[in-house]
């Protein structure tokens, strides 16, 4: 085999909250993390020369070694002793810099599909952990899904996937660097300690509307503070017909709504799409990657 295709899954944060800020800078959180259809396409070929080498066409997305697929690429060649050549091609439909964790998609994608192109053998577990090195969302991205996830994101516990959740995707074409965004928060407002729970129990028991209803992003907060364009389009997502809840996920800027059904997902994406840079139907995904050839 000298080539494989691997879809790279966006994910939401149907709850985020952050629960304190440790000695390593870092900060501690209660997420219930799902991935959704919406996808990247990653093409992982092997080539003769020795090189890593990736191409994006889209201009926010690097293509040199701060690529976060690049570093999963070379983390499992670096685990192995050298594995050849290997060229990365992404077709990015994820939006970035968004809160919704394409480049952890890609690197996860990475992982799991130079593991089968060059036969190494590695268990998902070790991959993961692989993966929380190169950053804290790259864990869920692999294990895709449903999960409750604690630590910085990276200590995971499978939940059951909610199946085909019609969902809709806004974008406002702000670009948000999640650390700025950690940077600012205030930690006296931090007073959610049983919404977790809630939202958990919700999601175990694939009830659509308590999830709807329990909706949390902590985030929202510093971003809606400095960007008030934010929390007025979420309000407007918010109150369409056919809306049973609205958030930001992760560090922003992409709010998402669950909707009664497909219909009404199209019918608000009709309203909102000539008024914002990013804007797609989309439902809940049991997978977070998945090799397509
Ligand atoms: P997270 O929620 O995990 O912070 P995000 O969805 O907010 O992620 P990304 O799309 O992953 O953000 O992009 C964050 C930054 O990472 C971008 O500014 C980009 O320059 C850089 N980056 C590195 N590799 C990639 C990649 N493969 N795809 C997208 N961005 C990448």
């Amino acid at each position: 085999m000298q080539k494989i295709s691997v879809r790279a899954h966006a994910k939401i944060n149907l709850y985020l909250n952050v629960v304190g800020k440790r000695e390593d800078g870092y900060h501690n959180l209660e997420t219930v993390f799902h991935s959704i259809g919406l996808h990247d396409d990653v093409i992982i070929r092997k080539q003769e020369t020795k090189e890593i080498t990736v191409h994006c066409e889209h201009p926010g997305v690097p293509s040199d070694a701060s690529n976060l697929a690049y570093r999963a690429a070379e983390r499992l060649s670096d685990a192995v002793g050298g594995i050849g050549g290997v060229s990365i091609e992404i077709k990015k439909r994820i939006p970035v810099a968004a809160g919704l964790a394409g480049g952890s998609a890609n690197a996860a994608a990475v992982l799991h599909g130079v593991n089968e192109l060059f036969c190494l053998g590695f268990t998902q577990e070790v991959l993961m952990r692989f993966g929380a090195e190169l950053g804290a969302d790259v864990p869920f991205c692999l294990h895709g899904g449903a999960a409750f996830g604690t630590g910085i994101g990276d200590q995971l516990t499978r939940l059951p996937a909610l199946s085909d959740l019609p969902l809709l995707l806004l974008n406002p074409g702000i670009e948000i660097s999640t650390a700025a965004v950690f940077n600012k928060l205030n930690f006296s407002l931090t007073k959610r300690e049983n919404a977790g729970i809630i939202i958990r129990t919700h999601v175990e028991k694939g009830d659509v509307l308590g999830v709807s209803e329990s909706l949390y992003n902590f985030l929202e907060v510093p971003v809606f503070a400095q960007y008030p364009e934010i929390a007025a389009l979420k309000t407007e997502l918010s109150t369409q017909a056919g809306c049973s809840g609205a958030l930001m996920s992760g560090s922003g800027a992409t709010l998402f709504a669950v909707m009664h059904n497909s219909k009404s997902a199209r019918r608000s994406e009709s309203h909102f799409k000539d008024r914002v840079s990013f804007c797609t139907t989309t439902v809940t995904s049991p997978v977070g990657v998945y090799i397509k050839d």
